[in-house]
């Protein structure tokens, strides 16, 4: 480490998922450290409460992490370090700041507490502080917060934030069973690992004086405090896991692309400058500053994070797009007999639906038809393109050319003979496609129609068309039987 290389960290707390807000504080730490020479990052796993110490969830966090970008064997990575190993430290720093009076043992319960306060929002009253107890069962150990104050925290985002001492009570450490604080193992671990700087969400900034006193009172420099703006959703509301789709592994299921996703992220309270918004995580890097991140909340706007995505995927080399799309069309839940894709189809129709997705699992209702034994029909759309007098009028003109074997089934002729069909019924093309487009791939709206029945080609194309015909024809007769 040289002297101005910076070490940030990351230090989530499992939960089994990975937080889009984790996403953004481990990216933007990710940044300065990849920034700075020689910085780094350290992973620190805050598992100490036991229920969340599963080892899976910790797989997921390097694996969400990798997903953005941020690899374990990057030079700038160090870790995983787990909270859980460093217990002795923690007991050592408690022991120490007891050694030097900063911390004092308490054998108050709450009620007992309670009943010497009025008012409970004052918090503990010192009661302890010269009764000079020795640690035993049932002890919790508190910190002497100074008298006076205020401790003034300079946080690099929201400037000078002052703390009166008087509304800092003289805040546990260690609990009474023998257990480290948070805000204890934090410093701590913050101190063995030698971090710099600490950026991390906005709930935390009521920590940090609690924190700022612990580091002087070990004799030691604070890091550089920055904290995060809270992120909101469309009803500016904190983003909540009841409430709002939060889990990284979500956008992912659904076709995000990690570094839209990432890019995205990095707009949440920072912005390159100049207007620019789409821009690769590389060129970002020297250009971010914390210093420039704003202090208000930031709004998480899906539907524009949608936009972004589909201009990413827009943006993809065709052979790129063909290789991220095949999770979504091989995998187990894609609605077609597995043995029905045909990657050769699929490289001939992805150009067609390269420009037309704006997450990757909307592939799958783009090309299902040219996969399924059957189309899947859609009913509203049914109705909508079959109207009586269009419908089977419609049909019965195409499938008269369609199924002439002297046609050439190519999407020019198929257009030009459609277009010809409808004419002949007083239909432009437009009106005169829609009942073919939905005989044949169930819906009213997709990719181009005449490329994808060439793609279909003529026999399925045909079957479906007489299928549909059939179909609309019983519809009618069922309806004329009922009106008489
Ligand atoms: N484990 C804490 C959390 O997930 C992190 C606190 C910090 O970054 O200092 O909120």
């Amino acid at each position: 480490m040289t002297e101005t290389s910076i070490r940030t960290r990351f230090a989530p707390s499992p939960t089994g998922m990975f937080h889009v807000g984790g996403a953004r504080s481990a990216l933007f730490n990710w940044a300065m450290a990849q920034q700075s020479p020689g910085g780094r990052m350290v992973l620190r796993v805050e598992d100490t409460d036991e229920a969340r110490n599963k080892p899976e969830w910790t797989d997921g966090i390097v694996r969400a992490m990798s997903w953005l970008g941020i690899h374990t064997d990057d030079p700038a990575f160090e870790g995983p370090y787990f909270q859980s190993d460093y217990a002795g430290k923690h007991r050592e720093t408690a022991e120490e700041l007891h050694a030097k009076g900063r911390a004092y043992y308490c054998d108050c319960s709450g009620e007992q507490v309670q009943a010497r306060r009025d008012n409970p929002n004052l918090g503990y009253d010192g009661f302890c502080r010269d009764r000079g107890l020795e640690p035993g069962p049932g002890r919790a150990l508190r910190f002497r917060v100074p008298e006076g104050g205020p401790t003034v925290v300079e946080d690099r985002i929201r400037g000078r934030v002052e703390f009166d001492h008087a509304s800092i009570e003289d805040f546990v450490i260690v609990r009474s069973n023998g257990s480290p604080l948070f805000v204890l193992a934090n410093v701590v671990d913050d101190v063995e690992m030698d971090i710099t700087h600490v950026v991390r969400g906005e709930e935390h900034l009521s920590n940090t004086p609690k924190q700022q006193l612990l580091w002087e009172a070990l004799g030691l420099r604070a890091p550089v405090w920055a904290h995060l703006p809270v992120i909101v959703n469309e009803q500016r509301k904190k983003l909540s896991k009841r409430r709002d789709k939060v889990a990284l592994e979500s956008y992912q299921e659904e076709g995000y692309l990690p570094e839209a996703m990432v890019n995205y992220l990095m707009l949440l309270g920072w912005a390159p400058g100049d207007d620019r918004e789409i821009m690769p995580w590389t060129q970002m890097v020297p250009l971010f500053d914390i210093a420039d991140v704003n202090s208000s909340s930031a709004f998480f706007d899906e539907k524009k994070l949608r936009a972004f995505n589909g201009d990413y995927i827009r943006s993809l080399e065709l052979a790129d797009f063909i290789e991220r799309c095949e999770p979504w069309l091989t995998a187990g839940e894609a609605p077609w007999p597995a043995e029905n894709f045909d990657r050769e189809v699929f490289a001939r129709v992805a150009p067609l639906a390269q420009s037309r997705v704006a997450v990757l699992a909307d592939i799958v209702p783009n090309v299902d038809f040219l996969f399924l034994d059957e189309p899947e029909t859609d009913d509203k759309s049914w109705k909508k393109a079959m109207k009586p007098g269009i419908g089977v009028p419609m049909l019965e003109a195409a499938l008269e050319r369609f199924s002439d074997e002297g046609l050439s089934w190519d999407t020019d002729t198929l257009k030009a003979v459609t277009e010809e069909a409808g004419a002949g019924l007083g239909l432009k093309l437009g009106k005169a496609q829609a009942p073919v487009r939905v005989a044949v791939t169930g819906r009213t709206v997709g990719l181009p129609l005449f490329e994808s029945l060439e793609l279909l080609g003529r026999e399925r194309t045909v079957a479906r068309v007489v299928a549909a015909l059939e179909k609309a024809r019983a519809e009618e007769a069922a309806e004329a039987a009922s009106e008489t």
